[in-house]
């Protein structure tokens, strides 16, 4: 009986305690304490004669994204609201989104008013295809988000090719891709901006958090705007006790800055980050292989990538499998043989408990709206075959050491080999 699965009542493959995430630096306690002591807990807090953490932060991370200049926010969500209206885009327009992702990439689209056209993956690297975007384009599509998906840099080449050709801004939502690069460049940089999240699920983060990069001063400077309430930071000199923010209004906001805690905690942690980075490329790459020699295909990355970042691996299940037992009970039965969270995918967007508009009186601006908005008028068929045949864990399982990265495809073999004792 010792092969009995561990969902069936038989014995776990492993005991073992995998990595926890997030995880703070050695730094972090004593920028934490020097914050909470400035006198200044945000940038629009009074300047106290020295350079904010929130500076700091954005000249490091641009550098980091070999960007001109980054605008850090509150959320990865008010970056990408933010950067779709630094570009133009605002009522009504159509925003091209990838059917396969996290809900804040329509619900940041629906947060300006605009329209979310979910479009479809590529079957490999399950980021938006191309050619599926170039039929999804109207007279009214004024933007193209494209998320890097999971552990894959979108096909960049094509994408931006579209953009030009449509006169569109294309916006790279990095999200789970910081570190990444694709041609030898960092992710983000290639885009009219790239926006990040910071939340405490990301492979940087402050808990909450997020930041725009751009090469394009004029969608900085709107950014700025649209996240400090129509205040830019001054470029001239300020005096101790003055605010740092000058008032131009010409641009209205709202307010979606980054605390000087967070902003704390970023520098801590980006200073981690190539290093995290490599060892989950390693670990990433060894199980790559041992689940190849079980017939078992990882989730692919479009050919100009140079450096993946493994913010979930993605492991495609086949079709003879899926036959005798359900994606998500594969999931499940993995779990508890690793005691790690193996799930599905996200949801397609087109049908996604989160992603209901409807909900949400403040979308009821006119039935037209309603309907354009409507997720479940888009079709998305390879979304839906991957989320039904994609298992999937998170980033901090790969720092585990590589005997313990083991573990893993061994339980793959033990769930595979007796897969009826979960079948329908
Ligand atoms: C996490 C995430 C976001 C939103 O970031 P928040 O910081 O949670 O607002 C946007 N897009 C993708 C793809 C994400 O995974």
């Amino acid at each position: 009986m010792g092969n009995a699965l561990a969902i069936a009542g038989g014995p776990r493959l492993t005991n073992r305690e995998w990595p926890r995430w997030p995880q703070p630096g050695e730094r972090a306690l004593k920028s934490l304490e020097d914050v909470l002591t400035s006198g200044r807990w945000t940038i629009s807090c009074a300047y106290q004669g020295r350079e904010s953490y929130e500076r700091q932060f954005a000249a490091a991370f641009a550098d980091y994204c070999r960007s001109a200049l980054c605008v850090p926010m509150a959320t990865g969500t008010a970056s990408l609201a933010v950067a779709l209206e630094a570009c133009g885009v605002g009522a009504g327009d159509e925003v091209i989104v990838p059917g396969l992702t996290w809900v804040a990439s329509a619900s940041a689209v629906l947060g300006i008013n605009a329209v979310p056209v979910l479009v479809d993956v590529d079957p490999r690297t399950y980021c938006l295809d191309p050619a599926a975007v170039e039929a999804a384009i109207t007279e009214r599509t004024r933007a193209i988000t494209v998320v890097h998906a999971y552990s894959a840099v979108a096909d960049l080449d094509s994408l931006l090719d579209i953009a030009q050709r449509h006169g569109l801004p294309l916006i790279e939502d990095c999200a789970h891709a910081h570190g990444a690069s694709y041609g030898n460049w960092p992710v983000g940089a290639f885009g009219t901006a790239g926006v990040f999240s910071m939340q405490g699920s990301k492979l940087l983060t402050c808990g909450e958090g997020g930041a725009l990069v751009t090469d394009d001063a004029d969608v900085a400077n709107r950014a700025e705007h649209l996240r400090a309430d129509g205040r830019v930071l001054r470029r001239g000199s300020v005096d101790v006790g003055e605010m740092e923010l000058e008032e131009t209004g010409r641009l209205m906001g709202s307010n979606a800055c980054l605390s000087e805690f967070h902003a704390a905690v970023l520098l801590d942690q980006l200073a981690l980050l190539d290093g995290q980075n490599a060892r989950r490329t390693r670990a990433a790459e060894h199980l790559a292989g041992r689940l190849g020699e079980l017939g078992l295909a990882v989730q692919e990355t479009s050919p100009g990538t140079t450096d993946r970042s493994y913010y979930r691996f993605l492991v495609r299940v086949p079709d003879e499998v899926l036959a005798v037992a359900p994606v998500d009970r594969l999931a499940r039965a993995l779990t508890a043989e690793l005691g790690f969270a193996v799930t599905q995918t996200h949801r397609p967007l087109n049908d996604n408990p989160l992603n209901r508009p409807a909900t949400r009186r403040r979308f009821a601006t006119d039935a037209r709206y309603l309907e354009r908005v409507d997720p479940a008028r888009f079709d998305l068929p390879v979304a839906t075959r991957v989320h039904n045949s994609v298992v999937s864990f998170g980033h901090e399982v790969l720092l585990a050491p590589l005997d313990a990265i083991d573990d893993i495809s061994r339980a793959f073999r033990k769930v595979l080999d007796n897969v009826r004792e979960i079948g329908g």
